[in-house]
């Protein structure tokens, strides 16, 4: 995807600080965080959502949450977060490349919408 602003983020054409990195992956901040600490999990190939992604991708998705798991520690996570993924219109994703949501670093709200 040429315009695709997390293809660009992921693959060195916008520079970002990566806090995680891996052939499939990153997990970078979140630009305007919604909570303490807000993470995002990204495979750097495009999928245009969570389900494009399961479809395709099994494997990679398997893989993020396998790593999500592995790095809650070094993220600050390690007291639970919260894990969301918008999905078209009514669910707000705003960016059209799959982005795993990692909330927390505080309780957070029993709300979620
Ligand atoms: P969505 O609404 O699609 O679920 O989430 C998109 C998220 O990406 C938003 O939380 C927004 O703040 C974040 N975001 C958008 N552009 C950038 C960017 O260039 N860098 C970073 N680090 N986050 C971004
Ligand atoms: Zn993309």
């Amino acid at each position: 995807m040429s315009n695709c602003i997390f293809c660009k983020i992921a693959n060195k054409e916008i520079p970002s600080q990566f806090i995680y990195e891996d052939d499939i992956m990153i997990i970078i901040k979140d630009i305007n965080p919604q909570a303490k600490l807000h993470y995002l999990a990204i495979p750097k190939a495009h999928y245009d959502n969570i389900v494009d992604l399961s479809n395709r991708a099994p494997e990679t998705l398997n893989h993020m949450f396998n790593v999500i798991a592995k790095e809650k520690d070094n993220l600050g996570l390690q007291n639970g977060m919260r894990v969301i993924t918008n999905l078209g219109e009514d669910g707000c994703q705003s960016v059209p490349h799959i982005h795993i949501h990692l909330l927390g670093g505080e309780k957070l709200s029993e709300k979620m919408g």
